[in-house]
């Protein structure tokens, strides 16, 4: 957004900003703008139980916060878990199906429906965005999981663009990291791009008593520490952080959207955490915002 154009908005007759709520300054900026002068945040979201979409926890709760605090984005790029390709897919679905890509859980969560359009044309821009592979548009994926789960609490209006990239599962974590730098430029075209899954996921050892492990305690942790001193080598290099490390990355599907989120750190963007709790002994529910 442009001040100049916005302070002309106002002097149309739109003189009552005082009375609105910063969500709907936002709004209201968003619609008269065709260019953003925001660069928008990066989030890593620790999606965790499917359930969460419906239940309101203490993890919902914070993603309806974020979701409150942040800029109304013109579209979400979403990184998740569960989108694991040969090659590298971008979703250029214009109304993406809500794909209930799970088992075992209740009907009220198969009813989910969550119908944010999608954005071909930001899919284009990202397809354009990446040199480092040749990205396929992809017509056939719509919302997994671990994007509408987050985001029907997130943005329940469901009114946002939404679109996915996905992660080829068979690259190194270094490849994903220099991929995703790729992406920089949407932020400040005002996509909100979100990497959802959890630094500490091993379901093979979940326990329904919801006192942590002392392993995922500890890579949970030094993952945060890494993350404060913007120390990135070693997280991306994970592998190398010992026996915590290998139980709480048993496979490294939900760690690796966390790679796509901070390669898109700038170096002087703080950080900040949300939900860093861990859940179920095993799941480590921690999110952050960078920017
Ligand atoms: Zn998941």
């Amino acid at each position: 957004m442009k001040r100049r154009k916005f302070i002309q908005a106002g002097a149309l007759g739109f003189g009552g900003l005082g009375l609105l709520s910063s969500m709907q300054l936002h709004q209201f900026k968003d619609q008269f703008s065709e260019e953003t002068d925001v660069t928008m945040p990066v989030l890593f979201v620790g999606h965790g139980n499917p359930m969460n979409a419906i239940e309101d926890n203490e993890f919902s709760q914070g993603w309806a916060a974020t979701g409150k605090l942040l800029t109304v984005p013109k579209a979400i790029l979403c990184v998740s878990a569960h989108w694991l390709t040969r090659g590298t897919r971008v979703c250029a679905v214009a109304n993406p199906e809500t794909i209930h890509d799970f088992g075992g859980f209740p009907q009220e969560l198969f009813d989910v429906q969550y119908n944010a359009p999608g954005s071909p044309e930001f899919a284009t821009t990202t397809q354009q965005l990446i040199t480092k592979t040749k990205v396929e548009l992809d017509n056939e994926w719509g919302l997994d999981h671990g994007c509408w789960s987050v985001l029907n609490k997130m943005f329940p209006a469901a009114n946002i663009p939404v679109f996915q990239l996905s992660i080829d599962y068979y690259q190194q974590p270094q490849y994903h990291y220099e991929l995703a730098q790729e992406l920089k430029a949407l932020r400040k075209k005002g996509v909100l791009i979100i990497g959802s899954g959890n630094i500490v996921h091993n379901l093979r050892l979940f326990t329904m008593q919801d006192v942590a492990f002392d392993w995922a305690i500890e890579f949970d942790t030094k993952i945060k520490e890494l993350l404060e001193k913007g120390d990135h080598t070693p997280i991306i290099n994970y592998k190398t952080l010992g026996k915590a490390a290998e139980l709480s990355v048993p496979t490294n599907d939900h760690y690796l959207p966390l790679l796509y989120t901070i390669a898109l750190q700038e170096k002087n963007e703080s950080l900040r955490f949300f939900n860093d709790k861990t859940t179920a002994g095993s799941i480590s529910m921690r999110s952050l915002i960078i920017g």
